[in-house]
Formats: structure tokens, sequence, C-alpha cells
């Protein structure tokens, strides 16, 4: 039995932001595994090189901080130009800082607001305008179970991916007329480098596991399918949309 051709992306280009590891990298290798063209990106071009090295087919990989205009516009000409015209984007670069708010320094307020959705904003704008002129691309935010809810210690972390899906609504209705679908998706708790922590805090750890109807943790490939949904021609018709991926933890008390 043959896929439904409504899934087929086979033949598109795509770019993962901060895939040199986790959720990004497994993303990464999804697409290519659909048969796209992958460009990887972080801001280690070692730990990038290797990372290309395990995935199959086309990939390429584009060095450049997702913080930074200059950098994101120089970054994102050179794949143009190198790889071909971007289909799909996904923005999934991220970072995350724990701590009580009244000790959140400033500085630290900075690096995660320019991380988590200045990033977004600056890729998505320098994208985005290609995309416009092309009339067709997919746009994938990474937003969060943070989005919709906050737990103490993590309120930066949850204003930038509360802020993200809501930029990823107004990214739908600048863009939607001009044939480019913007679409989030949210994790739950998954077991990634940046968590590494809380995994191996065996309170918290179980904790998650009791508040998660799906009764674990989340794996990175657990969030392959939702994309693959997203950036195919399935989701023509849906824009501005956050889908959750979390085992059912966003819908219960
Ligand atoms: P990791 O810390 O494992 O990976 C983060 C990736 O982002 C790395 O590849 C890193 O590459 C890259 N990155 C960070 N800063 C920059 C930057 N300025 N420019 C370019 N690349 C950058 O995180 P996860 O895989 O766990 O998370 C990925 C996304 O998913 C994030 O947006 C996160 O908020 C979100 N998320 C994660 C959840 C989880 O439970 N893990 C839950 C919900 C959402 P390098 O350091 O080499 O530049």
């Amino acid at each position: 039995m043959t896929a439904h051709p409504l899934f087929d992306i086979s033949g598109r280009t795509a770019l993962v932001t901060g895939s040199s590891r986790g959720i990004g990298l497994a993303l990464a290798r999804g697409l290519a595994e659909a048969g796209c063209t992958v460009v990887l990106n972080g801001r280690d071009g070692g730990r990038l090189a290797k990372a290309a090295g395990e995935l199959p087919g086309d990939v390429h990989t584009a060095v450049f901080d997702v913080t930074d205009g200059p950098s994101v516009a120089a970054g994102i000409a050179d794949v143009e130009e190198r790889v071909g015209p971007l289909d799909i984007l996904v923005n999934n670069a991220g970072m995350q800082l724990r701590a009580p708010l009244l000790e959140f320094t400033d500085s630290d307020w900075h690096r995660i607001l320019d991380t988590n959705l200045t990033s977004a904003f600056l890729v998505g704008r320098e994208a985005a305008r290609r995309m416009t002129r092309r009339g067709h691309g997919k746009i994938v935010n990474i937003c969060s179970l943070q989005s919709e809810v906050v737990r103490p210690g993590i309120a930066p972390y949850a204003a930038t991916k509360g802020a993200l899906k809501m930029l990823t609504k107004g990214m739908c209705a600048d863009w939607g007329p001009y044939g480019v679908q913007v679409n989030g998706l949210g994790p739950g708790y998954i077991d990634t480098e940046l968590t590494r922590p809380l995994v191996e805090d065996e309170e918290f750890s179980a904790w998650v596991r009791r508040r998660t109807p799906a009764g674990r943790w989340g794996r990175t490939g657990d969030l392959v399918g939702g994309v693959l949904f997203l950036a195919s021609p399935a989701a023509d018709f849906v824009s501005g949309q956050v889908l959750y991926v979390d085992g059912g933890m966003t819908s219960v008390l």
C-alpha cells in the first residue's frame, strides 16, 4: 500500500533551525526520510556536520545564529543560493532557563526572548519574503505545552512560547493571502538535552508520568508525524493552529 498523495512532500526543501541535536534533529530526520532535501542549522559547524552525516538523503548544513538579524539574512540567502528555494521552514531553535522570577536577570530575560521568539520572527520573515513572492510555503513554529500553561520557575520561557503562539497566528494572517500556511507544534515533556536535569530528577520525572494521560515522557520521534502533516498538502487549509503533541497533558488538570 502506498501513502496518500496528500502526504507526499518528497522533493521539497526544508530548513530546520536548531537541528544539531534533540527535537530539531529528529524532525530533520523525519523530513529527510519523507524525501525532502534538508538543511540543518545551529551555531556549531562541527556538530552540524556530524549530525548531517547521520541522516539519509540530500542533507546540507547552514551555520548561523538565529538571534542575529544580519546573520539570519545572510544565512537564508546563502541556503537558497546553494540548495534551492525553501518550501518548508521549521522554527525549532530554542532554550530554557529555570529560575524564580524574582531572581531572573535582565540579560537572561533578553537571551531567552531572543532565542525563543525573536528568532522565529527573524528567520520567518526572511523565509516568508521569498515564499510569499513564490506563492507557496509552509512554516511550523515549535511552541510548547507552556504556550498554554505554566509552572513556578518557568515564567519567562512560558512567556516566549505563549507569544510564539500569537506570532504564529499573526504570520498566518499576514502571509496566508500569499499561499503560506503557518502553524505551531506544541511538544509536551520530551526527553532531550534541554530537559535532561528534569528527566534525572526522579520526583519530577515521576510527576510528569503521573500527569500525562499517556503515562510516559515524550520521545523526539513522537513529534515527527505532526510536522510532516503540517508541512504537507494535507494541511493546505490548516493555518494559525497549534497542534499539541503532549500525550494529553495540556487537556487534563
Ligand atoms: P536542545 O537544547 O536539545 O536543542 C536546541 C537546539 O537549538 C540545538 O540544536 C542548538 O544548537 C540550537 N540553538 C540554540 N540556540 C541557537 C541559536 N541562537 N542559533 C541557532 N541554533 C540555536 O532542545 P530541544 O531539542 O529539547 O528543544 C527544541 C525546541 O523544542 C525548543 O524550541 C524548545 O523550547 C522546544 N520544546 C522542547 C520541549 C522538551 O521537552 N524538550 C518541550 C516543548 C518545547 P547549537 O547549540 O549547536 O547552536
